[in-house]
């Protein structure tokens, strides 16, 4: 049966793990950076010397392909992201890129070319940021918003016309496949190999304002205050009282406040304004909805303060290929690896991907849930686990159709 070379694979990518990373303090590898071009001059050559035909386009996506046997026969694209959140870990995205390289090296050392080309690629600047998450995967599925103003493309040497110039074309593939860390305790806890994702959630963020009246801390009554910061406190304790006994009876969402800042801002001043931002992530839109009616309920039943709920972000959620999730699950299962299906409580490139291509996505565990942290690792038995479940997904999808 063939597998990844383990020896090779690890080594790589504790070398790509080493760029960026600063020690007693994670990864700094953000898009853009002198690091990340280095990271991504450390794959270039890698691509290269594998033999493959390399490419990097205008907004920084980096591919390496190798033809396929088949005239005109659709490529798969195989990857994740190269860029980390700051003081992250080396396994969020450079994992799915290296196996890629990892699995489509040897397919081709050993069975040489595939039906099908066979594409990887590196996208940029997932993590967020200044030109909002999922950049190049968006830039490659053509679905960066005009709107995004060119005074912070130009700061990144970017422009609209660059942007739509980086875009595939959909009629050139015929998957996407991204290998990832799970970052939940799922797979962890429950000693699973192989978490294969249904869909991705989807995000919506709301900017919550709570208007109050400033006033003197020491002389005005109690009873008299408008106190903004008393209001947001009572709605979120209602909130989260009515999340807690909702979710016992359905879990079906996650929300979070990650953001809370009050104004003016002075311990002997009531505060005449709080402001949060309320997320809420599901992999059904509709409980969204639903929920977000509930929390805009409370917020105009409050007493003594007016609040306010604009809506931010919504990127709606995504349902991922059947066909491909069925694949990997006979993947999975030709390897004797134990899996499960998963929701993805992240998002990820392949969340732009699936509106663009069939997509699939093969998760491996994560160390006690932990990510977007240094402590964020994967056990190397699971990281190739991970590879190989890849690599017989492509074996698979390859003798098909
Ligand atoms: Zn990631």
């Amino acid at each position: 049966m063939l597998t990844v070379q383990e020896g090779r694979f690890l080594k790589e990518f504790e070398k790509l793990g080493e760029i960026g990373w600063v020690p007693g303090k994670g990864m700094d590898r953000p898009a853009y950076s002198a690091s990340y071009n280095e990271a991504r001059e450390y794959l270039h050559t890698l691509m290269n010397d594998a033999g493959m035909e390399t490419r990097i386009d205008g907004v920084g996506n980096l591919f390496g392909r190798y033809d396929g046997k088949e005239k005109g026969a659709k490529s798969f694209l195989v990857g994740s992201h190269l860029d980390a959140v700051p003081g992250g870990g080396k396994y969020d995205g450079a994992l799915g890129i290296l196996a890629g390289i990892e699995v489509s090296r040897r397919i081709r050392e050993e069975r040489g070319p595939l039906r099908h080309p066979l594409e990887v690629v590196a996208f940029t600047a997932e993590e967020g940021g200044p030109l909002g998450g999922t950049f190049g995967s968006r830039a490659f599925t053509g679905l960066v918003s005009r709107d995004v103003p060119n005074d912070i493309l130009s700061s990144f040497g970017l422009s609209h016309e660059v942007i739509e110039k980086s875009r595939g074309k959909k009629e050139d593939y015929l998957a996407y496949l991204e290998l990832h860390i799970e970052q939940g305790p799922i797979l962890w806890r429950r000693n699973i190999a192989i978490g294969i994702p249904t869909g991705i959630v989807g995000i919506t963020r709301y900017k919550i304002d709570i208007c109050g009246q400033a006033n003197h801390a020491g002389t005005t009554p109690m009873e008299e205050r408008r106190d903004a910061m008393r209001s947001a406190s009572l709605l979120l304790a209602r909130w989260f009282t009515w999340v807690e006994q909702r979710l016992r009876e359905k879990n079906d969402f996650v929300c979070n406040v990650g953001v809370f800042s009050l104004f003016p801002g002075g311990a002997p001043i009531v505060p005449e304004k709080a402001s949060f931002i309320l997320e809420l992530r599901s992999l059904r839109d509709e409980v969204v909805d639903k929920v977000a009616k509930t929390f805009r309920s409370f917020l105009e039943e409050m007493p003594s303060c007016r609040g306010s709920m604009e809506l931010m972000v919504e990127k709606p959620a995504v349902e991922l290929d059947r066909n491909l999730i069925s694949a990997i699950e006979i993947a999975a299962q030709k390897r004797g690896f134990s899996h499960q299906l998963i929701p993805s409580g992240a998002s990820h490139d392949a969340s732009p991907m699936a509106h663009f291509v069939p997509t699939g996505m093969i998760f491996v565990p994560s160390i006690e849930g932990v990510s977007h942290s240094k402590e964020e690792a994967t056990a190397p038995k699971d990281i190739i686990c991970g590879a190989n479940t890849l690599l017989e997904t492509l074996l698979e999808l390859d003798g098909k159709d």
